[in-house]
């Protein structure tokens, strides 16, 4: 993963206020109508309904619908919720989403926002709905409408704005999928300078009647953000803002100063930033964190950090965006996908059953390790995520199979899973943005990353030594 990305020229300019056109650009690419109906000015707020990107920072749907409260000289609510289809996958996974909205909740008041989090349960997007005005709610990584987004605007009898603030720069900037990082590099470059412009975030002029909060359903039970959680095991990464950025300083201070090298060695747990669940869940904004990395790091390793958390990011939103089926094997290349068939009888040494793999019950000692990382924590170190994926591909009876399961595992386990990059790291297992390499059995042309190499290559006796133990949670 090669980065020849200056991105280190961090020349600051005068913050953007919401008016500016800078903001009405922005707002102009990032913004897809969801229906044809009129802004009902008889009714009494602007609706932000907050979906994925869940921050009032750097959050384009809470700007659009700020000016929009403005201009209307209507307050605004902001509508948090949780998809029953995220809700449940795992209680780890619920965890993090309340621990973020509890951080929201107590910042909310401090910021001067009226924001309201109502759990899974989504009748009370319908009563918030009849109230509004204007809605407008998040573009998703992976779907980019939800389906619940497009039922919302087909019943709401007002117009509905979905607005992207899933990566750095505006999805919208890149006509077509592109083939590999190298490929969207510099077209990426062309719009990286400007979209990291900083942009005033406020609260909107008017305020929200107590009696129409009085009114709302009530909000959902939310962990307290001050108490230390004693009952969580402290390997899993809490939700919200404030971990977030401690994570961040963490990894600004230690690891990225020696970023290129550390990434490789999946024993460093601090030599990468544990930032991805935050950034799957829109907690932090990637502008937040290029902006703090080009502070303080070096040239190169700035480069090398800003390759990965946006180049490729956004690469894998990219993928999402235009490719039809991102989680088949008809999402791969033409070579990859000829060599998986040239390779389908060829007979595995080993193979092993979904179950199996998900306990970590293999006859290898290190990838069982990657797997109760994952199990464990919820997480998993990049390098380790890699080795992973690519002993998955030799092991299961088909690479359909690997695919599949690959694809299930990593999103009912990972906190950061169930997003694009997910869909894009799994298929690069199968050769996706890659190129062919050396003929081999079962992976055929496919690069192959061996377990028994890894020792060579990486430090990873320390880590098998961490997750060979006997605690693995599954929570
Ligand atoms: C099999 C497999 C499955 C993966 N599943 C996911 C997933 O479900 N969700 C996910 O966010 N990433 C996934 N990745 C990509 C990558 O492994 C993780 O983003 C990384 O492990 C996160 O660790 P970190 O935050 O310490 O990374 P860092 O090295 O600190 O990188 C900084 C940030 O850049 C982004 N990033 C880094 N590498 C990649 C990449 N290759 N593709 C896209 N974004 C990247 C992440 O947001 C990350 O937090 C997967 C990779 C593989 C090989």
């Amino acid at each position: 993963m090669a980065a020849p990305l200056d991105a280190s020229n961090s020349r600051i300019p005068a913050v953007h206020p919401l008016g500016s056109p800078y903001v009405r650009d922005q707002l102009s690419m990032r913004t897809t109508p969801l229906n044809e109906e009129r802004v009902r000015v008889d009714r009494g707020y602007v609706l932000y309904w907050m979906q994925s990107a869940q921050r009032f920072e750097d959050n384009w749907a809470l700007r659009l619908a700020t000016v929009e409260a403005d201009r209307l000289n209507k307050p605004l609510l902001v509508w948090h919720d949780v998809d029953r289809g995220e809700a449940g996958v795992s209680p780890r996974f619920d965890a993090f989403l309340r621990e973020g909205a509890a951080e929201l909740s107590e910042r909310a008041v401090r910021l001067g926002l009226a924001y309201r989090f109502a759990g899974d349960a989504p009748q009370g997007l319908t009563w918030a709905a009849a109230g509004a005005a204007l809605i407008v709610t998040d573009q998703h990584a992976v779907t980019f409408t939800t389906t619940r987004a497009a039922t919302l605007a087909r019943g709401a009898g007002c117009r509905v704005l979905m607005v992207d603030s899933i990566g750095l720069v505006p999805v919208a900037c890149f006509a077509k999928e592109e083939y590999s990082p190298r490929t969207l590099r510099p077209r990426y470059l062309r719009h990286f300078e400007h979209a990291m412009e900083p942009v005033e975030d406020r609260p909107p002029k008017r305020t929200i009647p107590a009696s129409v909060l009085d009114a709302l359903p009530p909000a959902a039970p939310l962990p307290a953000t001050s108490a230390a959680n004693t009952e969580r095991d402290a390997r899993v990464a809490r939700g919200g803002l404030r971990c977030a950025r401690q994570r961040l300083q963490a990894f600004v201070s230690d690891g990225l100063g020696s970023y290129r090298l550390r990434r490789a060695n999946p024993s460093d747990e601090a030599g990468t930033s544990r930032l991805s669940a935050y950034v799957r869940h829109g907690m932090i904004s990637p502008r937040e964190i290029v902006a703090r990395v080009r502070e303080a790091a070096e040239p190169d390793e700035c480069a090398a950090f800003v390759d990965e958390a946006v180049i490729w990011r956004e690469l894998a939103v990219n993928f999402c965006r235009f490719n039809p089926s991102p989680g088949s094997i008809s999402a791969l290349p033409a070579w990859s996908q000829r060599t998986i068939a040239d390779h389908a009888d060829d007979v595995r040494e080993v193979t092993y059953t979904l179950g199996q793999l998900e306990s970590a019950s293999t006859h290898d000692a290190l990838w069982n390790a990657t797997q109760r990382e994952l199990l464990t924590t919820g997480a998993m170190h990049p390098v380790a995520r890699m080795l992973w994926g690519k002993a998955i591909v030799s092991w299961a009876p088909s690479c359909a199979d690997a695919l599949s399961w690959m694809l299930t595992l990593n999103d009912r386990h990972a906190l950061d899973g169930r997003d694009a990059a997910g869909f894009a790291g799994i298929q690069w297992c199968l050769g996706k943005f890659d190129r062919p390499f050396a003929e081999r059995p079962v992976s055929g042309l496919i690069r192959s990353m061996s377990l028994e190499r890894a020792h060579a290559k990486y430090d990873v006796a320390q880590y098998v030594a961490r997750w060979s133990g006997s605690e693995t949670t599954m929570a």
